[in-house]
């Protein structure tokens, strides 16, 4: 009843105000210099949920001071306490994670149970980075001449500058943030405008979690450029790592340029999903799903072109309509919603725009092909077949529910087209042939393959792309490379 209403709304409404205030800098919470603030909306309802502080130029740069202070003390402490700290959070996340999940629905849109999961998989990077901290280790070897002794070492590269986009709020965070705590760096972190609360949120819960002021400072604006270009041009920051669009991943590597930055980028794909002819096609199905839908179909890892063998194609095409246009789409808060609104109206204009010039070229939609009703910008899973290889949906990120489904007759075909892009994140590949899983697999220009499989994501993996995708990897034992410099030092043998 009524009732329940309300007492949802105030616990909303309490869960939204009890994240912390300002910008995070030397272990303080402030405003932004200028005073200004900015609104987050709540995508389901297209309506402002809080403002948070708007910074500018002088408070980022208040900021790299604050992490640059802090980098030699942090850099000193003992592995084992960092690694601590980073035990600390995992458990304080898992202590709070009813309400990071309901956060992140709230100003993201994704479902509940999907926000739960992914507050889940972020705290499994701090689980595996702290114990990674205590593995930093380097080498020894005598020269070939026998003459030196050579011996290897590693350190922190540095205050690092950890940039975030909106679509994971906190998993594209924690996995920067773990490495870069677990190496001993200190850092800044910009997170998405449209998402910047639960990094707040987590800020505080570092914060209580030990974690000493200045090691991570946390600037949220509306601004991204203004806070941004400064520090990467500023001398005492020493690596950027990224996770965004191809655009803005280009631009930044041309600002890191100026102070030769270390610099890991996870960026945009555009991920081949194919069927052969002898797949399980109930677990392909299945897995379609998950690639497609995941996260609103709002992920770099989604499956945005599906290549099915002629010979199964009809039937896994009606198959995955029926799955898809069954899923029930409304406000992630809400019970049993399975698809909630895409991020704004931007995300929405450009779902339509691709599926509108689909159709407009001859492809049909066996499920949705347009907006969902609702306040907030929602859009119903879609299914097109009969998609022209030139289509713009084929090329760039849908970033959305939407699978165009294109029939293959051979291997080659489907293996030319699924490369046939300047992206390489990770393909999907089902089959029941071995030789065939490693045949194709072995060919397919991405960084990551799942076989049989449509979620690959995994701390304990080096995700990452190659081509346009990206450059570096996050997670695993790669992951804290990123955040380490190696030396070595040199004497004589005798
Ligand atoms: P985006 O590139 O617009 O924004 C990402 C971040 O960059 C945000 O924090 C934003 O404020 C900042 N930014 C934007 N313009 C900037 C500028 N001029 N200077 C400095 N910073 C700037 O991307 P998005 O829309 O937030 O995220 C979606 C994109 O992220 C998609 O392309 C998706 O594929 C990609 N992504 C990649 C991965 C991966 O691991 N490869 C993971 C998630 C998302």
């Amino acid at each position: 009843g009524e009732n329940t209403v309300t007492a949802q709304a105030e616990h909303e409404r309490a869960v939204v105000d009890a994240v912390p205030t300002g910008l995070h800098i030397a272990g303080d919470w402030r405003p932004a210099a200028s005073g200004d603030v900015f609104e987050v909306e709540d995508p389901s309802v297209a309506r402002p949920l809080r403002t948070v502080a708007d910074a500018g130029t002088d408070d980022a740069l208040d900021a790299l001071t604050a992490a640059h202070e802090a980098q030699e003390s942090w850099a000193a402490r003992p592995p084992r306490e960092r690694g601590e700290i980073l035990r600390r959070s995992y458990e304080l996340i898992h202590e709070r994670i009813d309400d990071l999940a309901l956060l992140m629905t709230l100003e993201m849109g994704k479902p509940l149970a999907e926000a739960r999961g992914e507050v889940a998989y972020a705290a499994e990077f701090f689980r595996w980075f702290a114990e990674e901290a205590v593995r930093i280790d380097g080498g020894y070897a005598t020269s070939p001449d026998g003459k030196d002794r050579l011996l290897v070492m590693r350190r922190p590269v540095g205050p690092a500058l950890l940039i975030t986009p909106w679509n994971f709020p906190l998993a594209m965070g924690t996995r920067k943030i773990g490495p870069a705590v677990a190496a001993g760096c200190t850092m800044v972190v910009k997170p998405a405008e449209q998402t910047p609360l639960s990094m707040l949120a987590l800020a505080g819960i570092m914060a209580e979690a030990g974690l000493p002021g200045g090691v991570l400072n946390v600037v949220t604006s509306s601004r991204p450029g203004e806070v941004v270009e400064p520090l990467l041009r500023d001398g005492r920051l020493r690596k950027l790592s990224f996770t965004g669009s191809t655009a803005v991943g280009r631009l930044l590597i041309a600002q890191s340029a100026e102070q030769v930055l270390r610099v890991s980028l996870e960026l945009g794909g555009n991920a081949p999903f194919i069927v052969c002819e002898d797949a399980d096609l109930e677990a392909a199905v299945e897995g379609a799903v998950q690639a497609k839908m995941r996260n609103i179909g709002e992920a770099c890892t989604a499956a945005n072109r599906l290549y099915v063998h002629e010979s199964v194609a009809p039937e896994f095409t009606r198959r995955l309509a029926e799955r898809m246009g069954a899923m029930v789409v409304g406000r992630g808060t809400e019970p049993g919603v399975e698809v909630g609104p895409l991020i704004d109206e931007d995300g929405r204009g450009k779902v339509g725009r691709l599926v509108g010039q689909a159709l407009d070229a001859g492809a049909k939609a066996l499920t949705g092909g347009e907006p969902a009703p609702g306040d907030g910008y929602f859009y119903a899973p879609t299914v097109l077949v009969d998609v022209p290889a030139d289509a713009p949906m084929l090329h760039e990120e849908i970033f959305g529910p939407v699978a165009p489904v294109v029939a293959f007759s051979d291997e080659d075909e489907a293996v030319a087209a699924a490369n046939a892009t300047p992206y390489g994140l990770v393909s999907y590949l089902y089959t029941e042939n071995l030789r065939r899983a490693f045949r194709i697999s072995e060919r397919l220009d991405t960084g990551m393959i799942g076989l049989n499989k449509g979620v690959v994501s995994n701390p304990a993996a080096p995700f990452g792309g190659v081509k346009q995708s990206g450059l570096g990897r996050e997670g695993g034992r790669a992951g804290i490379e990123e955040f380490l410099e190696t030396r070595y030092l040199a004497m004589p043998a005798s």
